[in-house]
């Protein structure tokens, strides 16, 4: 192997033993707050409460059993339009629904519940990365159980995000030694895109989401140069006050009612390093990187999961099976 392969090996396995010695704790600011919400909230106030404080995603707490009972997150509204889709008629009922009735409507559209993983604060990093690939979970809660009470306690969520960007400002030392190009490394998805026009409306976006089990379609237009791209996260001021029909407005409606704080969506080219990406990671708010060719023609898609998993798994025996 040449010296480029040892290099980025030899920086991959500092990075692995690196989230081996922290912990997710280490992940977290020395100040932050937590909005938990109520199960016995209605889900079309959890929308009001996310927006106004300019969160995607929350831990839900069951006063009844003083519990935990999961995380809110995007793909919980997304099943809500998607039961809406299939019972329009229960319309009144949908705006009844609390967010305790969320299990009930996965089984109602027959969607597989999440699988509730949470990780102790206090264990490696490492274990929590791995879980977050084995379940295909973006966010994960921090779960500790209160000596006194000896009851459960969310202590915060990690997210992929968060995680990339704690190894990307840690071990600027060891992404300096990862030269080789996304190309090389085949990092990304290059097949079989879900792409969509601006003209298409919100639900055909939603629907192209849930067919892929993916949470971002990129916007291209004739020429298969990329526009924008839609979130998940879109969806949430989409249905805000219950305005379902406004699911059938375009996708271009919908990305100009984004916030002002948008952080915007980025690209990369095939031949970028991975060095380049983790600088990238350090300095930006990015979710994932939209690979395009020189005249900004859509080539593929890297996901913060699939850069987590090429670090975690890369040259490890068990290689991606496991993940
Ligand atoms: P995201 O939540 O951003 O979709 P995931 O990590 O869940 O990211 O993505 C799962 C896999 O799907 C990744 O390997 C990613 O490259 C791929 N992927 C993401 N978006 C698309 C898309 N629009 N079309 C096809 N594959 C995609």
């Amino acid at each position: 192997t040449s010296l480029l392969d040892k290099e980025q090996m030899q920086g991959l396995r500092a990075i692995r033993e690196f989230l081996k010695v922290r912990t997710s704790y280490d992940v977290l600011p020395l100040s932050f707050r937590l909005i938990v919400l109520d199960n016995d909230l209605l889900i079309k106030k959890s929308l009001n409460i996310l927006i106004q404080n300019g969160i995607v995603s929350a831990p839900l707490w069951d006063s009844r059993r003083s519990a935990f009972a999961g995380l809110l997150t995007s793909t919980d509204y997304i099943n809500v339009i998607q039961y809406y889709c299939q019972f329009p008629d229960e319309i009144d009922q949908v705006d009844q629904f609390r967010l305790s009735s969320l299990r009930d409507i996965e089984r109602a559209i027959g969607v597989l519940p999440l699988e509730t993983v949470s990780v102790h604060p206090m264990r490696p990093l490492y274990e929590a990365c791995r879980r977050m690939l084995k379940t295909r979970a973006r966010r994960i809660p921090l779960v500790d159980v209160d000596d006194e009470t000896g009851r459960e306690m969310v202590v915060s969520v990690i997210t992929q995000y968060r995680i990339l960007k704690f190894i990307a400002v840690n071990n600027e030392k060891h992404t300096m030694l990862l030269k080789k190009s996304v190309r090389d490394i085949g990092l990304g998805t290059y097949d079989n895109l879900a792409t969509a026009d601006m003209n298409a409306s919100v639900l055909d976006v939603i629907h192209l989401m849930v067919e892929y089990n993916i949470s971002a379609i990129p916007i291209v237009d004739k020429e298969y140069k990329v526009l924008n791209v839609f979130e998940a996260v879109d969806v949430i001021p989409c249905i805000k006050g219950g305005a379902y029909e406004e699911l059938s407005s375009s996708v271009g409606d919908a990305m100009s009612k984004r916030a002002d704080d948008f952080p915007g969506i980025y690209t990369c080219n095939e031949d970028d390093r991975l060095d380049a990406i983790f600088e990238t990671i350090r300095k930006s708010k990015i979710h994932r990187l939209i690979v395009v060719d020189d005249d900004n023609r859509l080539k593929g898609i890297i996901s913060l999961s699939d850069i987590l998993k090429y670090v975690l798994l890369y040259g490890e025996e068990d290689d991606v099976q496991e993940a």
